[in-house]
């Protein structure tokens, strides 16, 4: 059976075009093991959100065509489903069944293969980054067969953040629990001083927390405080703070319509974790970003260090957004075996003034240990941050012999 192909085009932000002269869109998982096998170079294509080459290679293959065959099973609390599925579309119909996933990105457009591959995250301290829900995977490996993966396999540590480096993804199961109803407040008026005073107090106020500042002034900006409506309540006072009574957008004078619903409505988990709505263009649409993720014991001095660099980061910047999250188990997680701070940056459309700020930032952040988000822009990865890195060589050896899930990315980074 035949499948269709045509060219890549670009990446979300339209910054990279994909090298790759074919983009497969098998529609069976025959097909899908066939493109596999006779392909001599090939990378899963997610839904492109990621701003670097991470995903690019001579060939490319979405699940975009593959039937999404969702399949809840109540009594293990699990739902398994299509890898290339967005999070929006599978949480549409758990939420519809009466259940939910326990954190989300700021946005349900990414696909879940594409967001677990790359360590992605919401925030919330005791909120693992959505990798840690995972609990089975299946991989078409290099040869184009299947190799099932569950957390009683020893590899799978090393299977879940994969960097797409150890085969295609084609399904995978997630860890659910009942529906849950979350209200978000947008709090504004916090000052530096408070923030860094009583960062902790501040960041586990809630069920998932984000501060949004642009480093610039005496005032933070935002503070996201989304509480899920069976624990504790938001206060009214968050450290001289207030609730504002209209709807805002992260990013500064952008207009709140492609945001969910604030001001402390309730609504279901699929309507309240992302900040965006899907159906709507994300963010601003017209950016790159990049993001630092620091051990939480670092947290204030790691925040102090890139505020130092403000005056050189403010004029690209269109926002900058700080998030937690718990520690995990997962060999190239950023939270591997540390509660963690993620420390963002959704920068201007602007290349040449933004990349050579990275090594700038990566400098001042190298006392802290801060390791990149893989799916964004970043200059170099401290090897040494990674210590179950040789593990994750032997593993994609062992996998993918002949380097067919090997791109540039990999080569400059991990390998
Ligand atoms: C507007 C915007 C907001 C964002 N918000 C957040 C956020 O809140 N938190 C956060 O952590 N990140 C965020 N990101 C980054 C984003 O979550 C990551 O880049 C994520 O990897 C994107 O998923 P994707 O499906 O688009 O992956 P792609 O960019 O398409 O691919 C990423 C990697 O996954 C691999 N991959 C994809 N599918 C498979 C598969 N089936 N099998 C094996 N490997 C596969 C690819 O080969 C590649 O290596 C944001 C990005 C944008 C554009």
């Amino acid at each position: 059976m035949s499948t269709s192909t045509n060219l890549p085009g670009s990446n979300w932000s339209q910054h990279h075009d994909y090298r790759a002269t074919t983009l497969h869109r098998p529609t069976t998982l025959e097909q899908l093991q066939d493109v596999v096998a006779n392909a001599p170079k090939i990378r899963a294509l997610g839904s492109r959100h990621s701003f670097n080459d991470i995903a690019d290679s001579a060939e490319l293959v979405t699940l975009e065509g593959m039937p999404p065959a969702i399949v809840i099973d109540a009594e293990s609390e699990t739902v398994s489903f299509s890898a290339g599925l967005r999070y929006g579309d599978l949480g549409i119909v758990l939420q519809r069944e009466g259940w939910g996933l326990r954190n989300l990105a700021s946005l349900p457009h990414i696909s879940v293969a594409g967001a677990v591959a790359t360590g992605t995250h919401g925030s919330g301290d005791r909120n693992g980054t959505l990798s840690r829900a995972v609990s089975g995977i299946v991989l078409v490996t290099a040869s184009g067969a299947l190799r099932s993966i569950t957390p009683a396999d020893p590899e799978f540590d090393g299977a879940v953040v994969s960097l797409g480096a150890l085969g295609v993804v084609t399904r995978i199961t997630l860890d659910i629990e009942p529906t849950f109803q979350v209200r978000q407040d947008v709090y504004t008026g916090l000052t530096w001083t408070k923030l860094l005073d009583s960062y902790e107090k501040i960041v586990s106020r809630a069920y998932s927390v984000s501060v949004f500042t642009d480093w610039a002034g005496e005032s933070v900006g935002t503070v996201w405080l989304k509480s899920r409506m069976d624990g504790a309540k938001p206060p009214q006072d968050l450290f001289g703070a207030t609730p504002a009574h209209t709807a805002l957008h992260p990013l500064p004078d952008m207009p709140a319509t492609s945001t969910t619903e604030q001001r402390g409505i309730p609504g279901a988990w699929i309507d309240r974790l992302p900040h965006f709505k899907l159906g709507f263009t994300p963010s601003n649409g017209d950016e790159l970003q990049t993001e630092y993720i620091v051990p939480r014991r670092h947290a204030v001095d790691a925040i102090t260090a890139v505020r130092a660099l403000g005056e050189r980061i403010t004029p690209h910047l269109y926002v900058t957004e700080l998030r937690t999250m718990a520690a995990d188990s997962l060999w190239l997680s950023g939270a591997y075996e540390t509660d963690a701070v993620g420390i963002h940056f959704t920068w201007k459309k602007d290349p040449a003034a933004v990349l050579p700020l990275l090594p700038v930032i990566e400098e001042a952040l190298a006392p802290f240990d801060a390791r990149p988000h893989w799916g964004k822009l970043f200059h170099s990865v401290r090897k040494e941050l990674y210590p179950r890195l040789p593990d994750f060589v032997a593993l994609a050896e062992e996998l993918d012999p002949e380097g067919k899930f090997r791109n540039e990315y990999l080569e400059r980074h991990v390998f």
